[in-house]
């Protein structure tokens, strides 16, 4: 049930395996997080909500399927992250660290010292962290990792005197959607900063949808189906089956599972905490974002928000409740570096920032300032814009509840034991149910890891207990 990258994930390591895949989706369109529109103007491309692929290109699953035979193109910008700040050049994270280090004055050892462990041994601190739950197969990396990671990004960022790193390491540490004091915002922040050294974040060519359409494309060559437009409400819409995978919130598992798994089960789904949500916003410009600093146009993902400080500020309002006066705002420039994306000329931009789950204030104005304050005449570029909040984001797909995109709340309670603590997460009480969407380990983003550990974790169960089909 859903064709997100962790719901075709998932069929495609059933169909790997040779099992008969149905996919049902209830969109029109495939791939849930991974879609592209025309939101502005004709000629304009938008992803509709993921936008930059660090995650995807770096995918221990995804990495092993082929992919580019299914269409799919990743282009990589000469730098991942430009983080421009009020005075002095934007602070580029580079694929070298020597080159990013040299960026950051008198801090550049600091950080050479910070990540230049982990940056050899990416691959495998990636396979560590987005694997299954159990013993790491690199304990020692992992122990390190988990030790420095562990602390908040506030905690990691005590090492850095100037403002330069504090502040890239900010705007990586923003990715948590935790406030920069919590637990485990450090772990995201090193870790967005390790794949920038490994690979430029790169955005799909012709669009994200691409991702959805090569897996797609991939899982039809095994011989799995999907139907779009095939919204499950009831267990009643489902075709005979041995075992069902839910690329869905904890909620509507919750809601659709009812009559079949346990009170007590059904209870702790429904205490599932998702977080805050975001304003979205895109534009079809009339040229390329007229950044202070031109440097920033190499970048594939633009962090706004200045300083450490003043970031940290930002996502700890949203977590209050409130909508900061300067939010932290995460640019993606996807015609930058793919021209299919707009006309001749012309150009697409893409951003949002957090806001309090649920939130109904039109942030228009909001975004478009942080923007201008680094790019002053950027809206005179702006031929057409269009915006999204929460509740726009959760009508597109019930999964962004109340605007929340990474599948619910990644701090110490719930990243590991999500949705609820279970020695396997994929598997519910009842043997034929199975939830494959972020909202198990490890997580948002576009890696499909989620999908393919919950497929593995339906394969251990049918061979254990030969399941019937359910007519
Ligand atoms: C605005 C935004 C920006 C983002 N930016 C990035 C980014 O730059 N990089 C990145 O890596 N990640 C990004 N993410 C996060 C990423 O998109 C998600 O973590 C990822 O898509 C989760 O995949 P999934 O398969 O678990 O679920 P989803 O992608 O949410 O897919 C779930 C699918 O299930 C379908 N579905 C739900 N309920 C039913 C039902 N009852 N019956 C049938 N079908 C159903 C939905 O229609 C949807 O197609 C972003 C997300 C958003 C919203």
């Amino acid at each position: 049930m859903g064709s997100g990258p962790n719901g075709l994930a998932a069929a495609v390591t059933l169909a790997q395996a040779g099992a008969q895949v149905l996919v049902l989706e209830a969109m029109d369109t495939l791939g849930g997080g991974v879609r592209t529109e025309e939101l502005t103007l004709p000629g304009f491309a938008h992803d509709v909500c993921s936008g930059a692929h660090p995650m995807g290109i770096l995918s221990p699953y995804l990495s092993t399927l082929p992919l580019a035979e299914h269409g799919l193109e990743w282009i990589r910008p000469p730098a991942s992250v430009a983080h421009p700040l009020d005075d002095g050049p934007a602070v580029m994270l580079l694929r070298s660290v020597e080159e990013t280090a040299g960026g950051l004055g008198d801090d550049g050892a600091r950080y050479r010292r910070l990540v230049a462990p982990f940056v050899g041994k990416a691959r495998s601190l990636l396979a560590d962290a987005l694997g299954p739950l159990g013993i790491p197969r690199h304990p020692l990396l992992m122990a390190r990792f988990g030790l420095l990671g562990l602390r908040s990004a506030e905690g990691v960022a005590r090492r850095f005197a100037g403002v330069r790193a504090r502040a890239l390491l900010a705007g990586c540490a923003a990715h948590s959607i935790l406030p920069l004091s919590r637990m485990l915002s450090g772990a995201v922040g090193l870790m967005f900063l390790v794949t920038g050294h490994v690979e430029e974040w790169p955005v799909a060519r012709g669009g994200s949808a691409a991702i959805a359409r090569a897996l797609a494309g991939y899982l039809a060559s095994l011989g799995g189906r999907i139907e779009t437009g095939r919204r499950v409400t009831s267990l009643t819409d489902l075709p005979p089956s041995r075992v069902v995978l839910f690329d869905t919130s904890p909620a509507q598992l919750a809601d659709i599972g009812a009559p079949v798994l346990p009170a007590r089960y059904l209870r702790r789904l429904r205490r599932y905490r998702y977080g805050p949500g975001v304003f979205k916003m895109d534009w079809a410009l009339d040229g390329p974002i007229p950044w202070r600093d031109p440097r920033c146009l190499e970048a594939s993902t633009v962090h706004l928000g200045g300083t450490f400080e003043e970031i940290a500020a930002a996502e700890a309002a949203v977590w209050r409740g409130e909508h900061p006066e300067r939010p932290f705002v995460l640019v993606v420039q996807q015609s930058q570096h793919d021209p299919s994306r707009a006309p001749p000329g012309k150009h697409t931009g893409y951003a949002y920032c957090h806001v309090p789950a649920g939130s109904k204030v039109d942030l228009t104005e909001t975004v478009e300032r942080q923007i201008e304050r680094f790019a002053p005449g950027f809206r005179d570029r702006i031929l057409a814009r269009r915006a999204m909040g929460p509740a726009d984001l959760e009508r597109h797909n019930p999964n962004n509840v109340g605007g929340a995109i990474t599948g619910g709340v990644a701090d110490l309670g719930q990243l590991f034991f999500r949705p609820v603590a279970r020695w396997d997460p994929y598997a519910t009480p009842n043997r034929r149910i199975f939830l494959c969407s972020a909202s198990t380990p490890p997580g948002g983003g576009v890696h499909g890891m989620c999908g393919h550990h919950a497929a593995r974790s339906a394969l251990r169960r049918l061979k254990r207990h030969p399941i019937a089909p359910l007519a």
